[in-house]
């Protein structure tokens, strides 16, 4: 039996290398000729978050800093974060697909993303937390996108998933304030379920986007309590897509 088996999966694996099925470019759905996430047309157009990075919070810098200005200028309460694309037009448009077009299928690929910028890192963690949403906004998508990223990558790290914020306030309507302002709602509106341990752990928050940080901040801000808190979103903005951020440009 188990001979059939491995025959059987040397078979299949072979046919999938002959005839690669639906694997398409994630970006324009353009067929792929290898198993790769992009078409080589999208990865000419800036998809990637690479080169000068602030270590902090991954947005990009002018070469030779170390640090970006935001970062500088506000205490950040997680360690750092791990933004494997560019939130260019392109990608943007993929996200906005994953979380409001019901496109469930973009939580796989996107989680493989993260996985491939952070596994190189060494990062010990115990446990993966989707950022948190509000059940109204929830029940409206139907899903909560960062949760099912979470889900993905949790399999391929092999960790749990586990949800120590509740998101107590719906927030939607506060994408057009500034930093500061955002910082201090999202402050009121999450409190911790002290009913997950995380003295001492070791934890990565999983978020779509991350604009101005201030969400990833104020979830690392409540678990203080633990040992350190990672944060990694499958795109990170640059500087000029944080102002001015309209509603129709983000939405959430
Ligand atoms: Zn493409
Ligand atoms: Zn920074």
């Amino acid at each position: 039996m188990k001979i059939l088996q491995s025959l059987k999966t040397l078979y299949e694996s072979f046919i999938d290398k002959l005839f690669p099925t639906d694997i398409k470019c994630l970006l324009c759905g353009r067929d792929l000729p290898d198993n790769n996430f992009f078409c080589e047309k999208c990865e000419e157009e800036d998809i990637y978050n690479e080169g000068p990075r602030c270590v902090k919070c991954d947005t990009m810098i002018k070469e030779g800093n170390l640090i970006c200005d935001d970062c500088k200028n506000s205490h950040r309460y997680f360690e750092k974060c791990y933004c494997p694309l560019n939130y260019n037009a392109k990608v943007r448009s993929a996200i906005l697909k994953f979380k409001d077009d019901n496109a469930r299928y973009y939580a796989k690929p996107f989680a493989e993303l993260i996985y491939n910028r952070i596994k190189d890192e060494n990062l010990q963690i115990d446990f993966i937390m989707p950022v948190p949403s509000h059940k109204n906004v929830i029940k409206r998508r139907g899903y909560n996108p960062p949760e099912l990223i979470a889900k993905e990558l949790a399999l391929i790290m092999h960790l749990p998933v586990k949800q120590a914020l509740i998101k107590n306030v719906d927030t939607t309507a506060q994408k057009t304030l500034s930093y500061q302002e955002r910082q201090d709602n999202l402050r009121d509106s999450i409190t911790r379920d002290r009913k997950i341990d995380i003295k001492g752990k070791s934890i990565l928050i999983v978020d779509d986007v991350i604009t101005t940080c201030a969400t990833v901040n104020a979830c690392a801000l409540l678990l203080q309590k633990s040992k350190v808190v990672y944060a990694c979103a499958v795109a990170r903005t640059t500087k000029d897509w944080r102002t001015p951020m309209t509603q129709s440009q983000e939405k959430k």
